[in-house]
């Protein structure tokens, strides 16, 4: 049922691939939705066009060089353009109810968190947000009473399959992966992986950020300690089922063995649609799952010795600490070392490894604040860049 009054949303990283399904599921249910601010990056063009199409209020630019630029796009719109450094938070503060979380990688943190301190409801696809600080993200949502509805499809499908259910009442939750385009490769086709090759992942289109994570299955890693802090489950509880076929997305095992499943197309506007809309449903423009044309269903354990990324991911969620901060820390620099084609495939997991094993970082407690956690991430910035030397 839709409500009389359109509900507003805020657009944190509008000009991305998650970006792009926010304005279609917004698109596909008109009058239901209002715009008040998309941010992005450095393309004002882009985010120009986005602002105009959505009838934002405001737009906003991490990057201050692109001001004139914006302004110019927007000049007549009514469109409040705002560019540099403090631009994207400002947006988040602007009082929107819901806000979608979709910048990459720890530049999303900030933003996130200004969002979830004035209590709002946060769809969250920035998973590196979660991973790098998520005792100080789970705090900030409580002492804010915001609400985090997760937006990465894995995480959306167990969040529906919970149904509202008491976490005593659950066994297990599992997360499946597609594998990737490596996901019968041989060790050693993998490490001769290209850029180019790594790009190409099976059902989605996204960022390439998340495609190396995904090729490399450090996405799944990302996604293990997103859902240990989603939903406060320990990590010997977690599992991860390769699932070619995409069709099921999370499992819940309940405490009387009984299974829900969560799923869906792999389509990114089923989980925004339901995070937009919740607790109704929306339209989300998407295909609906056809099981008879997928015909088969298939599982598999991941193999741990071609995909490394899992261990570690596993072992910051059980050693604790700042590890998981440290992991993602490094594995964003290693992936950005890997598409500006400076280290190999395998490299970047390995890189991974030997950072979170450097005693200076083992040492390091888990970040109680938002600002401990972006400080933990710039020395293991440069701690990666050392490694990478
Ligand atoms: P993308 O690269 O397509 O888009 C990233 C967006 O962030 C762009 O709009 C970019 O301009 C913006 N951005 C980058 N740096 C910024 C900064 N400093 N300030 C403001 N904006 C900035 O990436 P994507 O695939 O849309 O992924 C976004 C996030 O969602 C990632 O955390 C990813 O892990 C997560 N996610 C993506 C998918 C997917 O299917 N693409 C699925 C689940 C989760
Ligand atoms: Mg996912």
């Amino acid at each position: 049922m839709v409500s009389g009054t359109p509900t507003s949303v805020s657009i944190l990283g509008a000009t991305g691939s998650i970006g792009k399904s926010a304005a279609a599921v917004i698109r596909a249910n008109p009058g239901r939705f209002r715009v008040e601010a998309v941010a992005g990056g450095s393309n004002a063009a882009a985010l120009a066009a986005m602002a105009r199409e959505l009838n934002a209020r405001c737009a906003a630019l991490h990057d201050g060089a692109g001001y004139r630029e914006l302004k110019n796009e927007l000049f007549g719109s009514g469109i409040v353009p705002m560019a540099g450094e403090a631009a994207v938070c400002e947006a988040a503060a602007l009082p929107a109810d819901r806000v979608v979380a979709a910048i990459t990688g720890i530049a999303g943190l900030e933003p996130t968190s200004v969002a979830l301190r004035r209590g709002a409801t946060v769809a969250l696809a920035n998973k590196e947000a979660m991973v790098s600080a998520g005792d100080a993200v789970l705090d900030l949502a409580r002492a804010g009473g915001a609400r985090i509805l997760p937006l990465d499809s894995e995480h959306n499908s167990i969040f529906q399959a919970l149904g509202g259910a008491r976490m005593a009442e659950v066994d297990r939750i599992a997360l499946t992966a597609s594998g990737g385009p490596f996901r019968t490769w041989s060790r050693e086709a993998i490490a001769a992986a290209t850029v180019e090759q790594a790009l190409k992942h099976p059902n989605f289109a996204m960022g390439a950020k998340i495609t190396i994570d995904s090729a490399s299955m450090m996405n799944k890693g990302l996604e293990l300690i997103e859902a240990h802090y989603l939903f406060g489950m320990p990590e010997e509880r977690l599992d991860v089922l390769v699932h070619p076929q995409q069709a099921i997305h999370g499992l819940v095992t309940f405490t009387d063995g009984s299974v829900n499943a969560g799923m869906a197309v792999p389509d990114m506007q089923v989980p925004m649609a339901h995070c937009l809309a919740f607790p109704e449903r929306a339209e989300s423009g998407a295909a609906r799952l056809d099981l008879v044309a997928i015909g088969r269903l298939e599982f598999f354990a991941p193999d741990l010795d071609r995909f490394p990324a899992l261990r570690l991911a596993r072992t910051a969620l059980s050693e604790g600490g700042a590890l998981a901060t440290v992991l993602n820390a490094a594995n964003e620099v290693a992936v950005a070392a890997f598409l500006g084609k400076s280290i190999g495939f395998l490299d970047i997991v390995k890189s991974v490894e030997t950072v979170m094993n450097l005693p200076s970082m083992a040492v390091l407690k888990v970040p109680g604040t938002i600002e401990e956690a972006i400080a933990i991430d710039r020395l293991a910035r440069e701690r990666t860049r050392e490694v990478l030397s």
